[in-house]
């Protein structure tokens, strides 16, 4: 059978039609210095001449990362290069979902109205997003991606105590077991983690794309960094530079630290930095699933 066509609209049991056969999804950008990415469309589209985000219909089998990148490149010539994507919240109406990611631009990339569903594309400081007249549900979304605009994720992993808890035979080959989990934690890196598992209280709408920081200690501290990892190397005691690295984290006091350790002590001091604890075992079923 051959797919679907992606560009139709879908007859929703909350009486409405969506457009986006495989769902929808729009980049909601974001720059310190000149607020976020607005795009008016064209009167001739669907909720014509509102403020909304650039976006559209997901491709079969596309992510969400993914559509919202290529429609930021279509419609605004924003490429994936010039921004980061750090988490995203979802619509869900069961037969339709809407994602909006949210991410923060390199300082320099320029916008510009890239094809003929847009009539503008304007940087909008946050205190005036409101007053635009905007699509409906953008608008109704706004308040609340506007109190994680700009946050990242930061997971800070105890290699050691995540290693330990799992009878995988480490204890024969430590620097071995730390490349494993260094590589199955390029999973959540790309995927993204949601909100249930980090337990951030954002809502099971969310999810994030962590930065992911691997501290290791004695034998393990040869492993090398890959993409979507950081790899730090205690050089003595690894609960102190775990604290260090959490605490350098906090520095950003809008961005969200997780310590993944099970130690009871290193649970307390990371706590008092204001970072947030998961337990190993919460890490590994994702890891695993
Ligand atoms: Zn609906």
């Amino acid at each position: 059978m051959t797919p679907m066509t992606a560009n139709r609209f879908v007859r929703c049991s909350c009486g409405r039609q969506h457009w986006g056969t495989y769902g929808a999804a729009g980049l909601l950008l974001c720059d310190p210095r000149r607020g976020v990415l607005l795009q008016r469309r064209a009167w001739w589209v669907h909720n014509g001449r509102t403020w909304a985000l650039p976006g559209g219909a997901l491709e079969a089998r596309e992510s969400v990362r993914d559509a919202a990148a290529r429609e930021a490149w279509e419609e605004a010539a924003i490429p994936s290069s010039a921004f980061q994507a750090r988490s995203a919240s979802v619509l869900d109406h069961g037969v339709w979902r809407y994602t909006t990611v949210l991410g923060v631009a390199d300082s320099a990339v320029q916008a510009q109205v890239a094809n003929a569903e847009s009539a503008e594309m304007r940087w909008v400081p946050l205190d005036e997003v409101a007053g635009l007249e905007l699509h409906r549900d953008f608008a109704a979304a706004w308040p609340g991606l506007r109190e994680q605009l700009g946050r990242e994720l930061v997971l800070v992993v105890d290699a050691a105590n995540v290693m330990g808890s799992r009878p995988d035979g480490w204890w024969r080959d430590r620097h071995g077991a730390a490349e494993r989990l260094r590589d199955q934690l390029t999973g959540p890196a790309a995927r993204g983690l949601r909100d249930d598992v980090v337990g951030l209280g954002t809502g099971s709408t969310w999810s994030w794309w962590p930065r992911v920081v691997l501290v290791v200690e004695g034998k393990a501290r040869g492993v090398e960094p890959v993409p979507g990892v950081e790899v730090v190397p205690a050089e003595t005691d690894g609960d102190s530079k775990i604290v260090e690295v959490a605490a350098a984290a906090r520095q950003r006091p809008d961005d969200h630290v997780v310590v993944v350790t099970a130690d009871r002590e290193l649970r307390g001091r990371v706590a008092d930095l204001g970072a947030r604890v998961l337990g190993p075992g919460a890490l590994l079923r994702e890891l695993n699933g």
